[in-house]
């Protein structure tokens, strides 16, 4: 069902009378099952619109629409496609009881893969549905591969009927479209052998492949499906010179990286991460793929714009595995700023301590970390820990646990972004 939420004003939506809570039916005779279709077919200039407004009655509506002109409508949020998976790693299934409803939600969805980026496994994907993809040209998709042998794919997934996704890429290839994809490698699953055989397939299936993440598995206190081994610094080592032998073969042979490992194996194999040049256009950021110095770049960037702040005693909160990348980091914006900075590193406690990441802290841990200190000026702590509700993770609400605190605490993506408004109201205010 395509629903309208909302109707811009003196849009050609509005000057027809459609309201929020329309149901758009068919555009030029073709019915509408989601917002793809309506992006798509709504995009032609004359368009017939089958409508059903709020009040049950159906309307025709013939428009003629100027090109570049939007309609002018918001649609309700789609019906999320869930995941047939149970995958080894996933952390859905290591996240303790008793969290907000909609962190339970397993999506897997090709759509949400072409409008936001989210991964998918392509598992639930059916003809009609890869017909689809071919005929709107949805690429590039991100496709959470893992293993390319089906047999290991299945094992993995904890599903026994999940399609051979080689199969699935080449017809998605001979359609013209194309993917990044992600392996999450789980010790004695998908490394060694099955790594390779991945590497191969993904490999000859050319241009289609645009990235490959090799993301390390992380598990939680919680993560009950797991049976693979522990990643470890030997192991980040060894998945790190397969990485590197396949990147520099794409080198030669593509003129292009193609292959890149996650920011997490080179912390856990105690090597030094990349510079900027080594991640083009950050295509995988969002799976930790080039964070780290994505975050040294914007710093080094930034220092310009820095006020000096002589004086200030100012708390940076951050996760086990970020804290000794910060040292190196503050002691450029201490030298800009004159300000004193100190790393205050925290433990999860909502996951437990296998889970290091900065961005997973919630707001327990912030009250631990900070509790009982009267001696900064300020704090800053990561913005990624936060929802657009305002929320931790563990429902802590951003706003309580800034007040319980004698200083002021600011949600802080690379420090430049708070620093550089120090002084003015807005930031005084929050
Ligand atoms: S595909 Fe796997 S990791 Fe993703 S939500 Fe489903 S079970 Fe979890």
């Amino acid at each position: 069902m395509v629903r309208v939420s909302k109707v811009e004003a003196e849009s050609i939506a509005a000057e027809l009378g459609i309201v929020p809570g329309t149901e758009l039916l068919s555009v030029n005779g073709r019915e509408l099952a989601d917002f793809l279709d309506w992006e798509f077919l709504g995009a032609d200039e004359e368009l017939v619109i089958e409508a059903r407004l709020p009040d049950g009655e159906t309307v025709v509506y013939e428009v003629e629409r100027p090109e570049d002109e939007p309609f002018g409508v918001e649609l309700e949020p789609p019906t999320v496609r869930r995941c047939a998976n149970r995958c080894e790693f996933c952390f859905i299934e290591g996240l303790p009881k008793g969290l907000r409803k909609n962190l339970y939600v397993r999506d897997d969805d090709y759509r949400l893969s072409f409008a936001y980026g989210n991964f998918a496994t392509l598992s639930n994907l059916k003809d009609r549905d890869i017909a689809r993809i071919i005929e709107y040209r949805l690429s590039p998709l991100y496709v959470s591969v893992h293993a390319t042998p089906w047999e290991a794919r299945k094992v993995l997934l904890n599903n026994p009927r999940v399609p051979n996704v080689v199969d699935q890429l080449a017809r998605l290839k001979a359609g013209g479209i194309q993917y990044h994809s992600q392996m999450v490698i789980v010790p004695g699953l998908n490394d060694g052998d099955v790594l390779e055989q991945s590497f191969t397939d993904l490999w000859n299936l050319g241009d289609a492949v645009l990235s490959v993440a090799i993301v390390p598995v992380g598990t939680t206190q919680f993560s009950h499906l797991y049976t693979g081994k522990a990643m470890d610094a030997p192991n980040a080592t060894r998945l790190l010179e397969v990485v590197e032998r396949w990147e520099a073969r794409a080198l030669a042979e593509r003129g292009d990286r193609w292959v890149f490992a996650s920011d997490e194996l080179y912390l856990l194999a105690g090597r030094e991460l990349p510079g900027v040049e080594h991640y083009g256009n950050f295509e995988q950021i969002e799976n930790g793929v080039g964070a780290v110095t994505s975050l040294r770049q914007r710093v080094a960037e930034g220092l310009d714009m820095l006020p000096r702040l002589d004086g200030k005693r100012i708390a940076v909160v951050t996760g086990i595995s970020m804290a000794p990348l910060m040292p190196d980091l503050l002691a450029q914006i201490a030298d800009r700023t004159g300000a004193a900075f100190e790393v205050v590193p925290t433990t999860n406690s909502l996951f437990g301590v296998t889970v290091t990441t900065a961005g997973l802290l919630v707001g327990a841990d912030i009250r631990r970390a900070l509790g009982g200190r009267t001696d900064f000026d300020m704090a800053l702590i990561p913005a990624e820990t936060i929802n657009d509700a305002g929320l931790f993770l563990d429902d802590e609400s951003f706003v309580a646990v800034r007040e319980s605190f004698p200083f002021p605490v600011y949600p802080s993506y690379d420090f430049i972004d708070v620093l550089s408004l120090e002084g003015e109201p807005s930031l005084q205010a929050a």
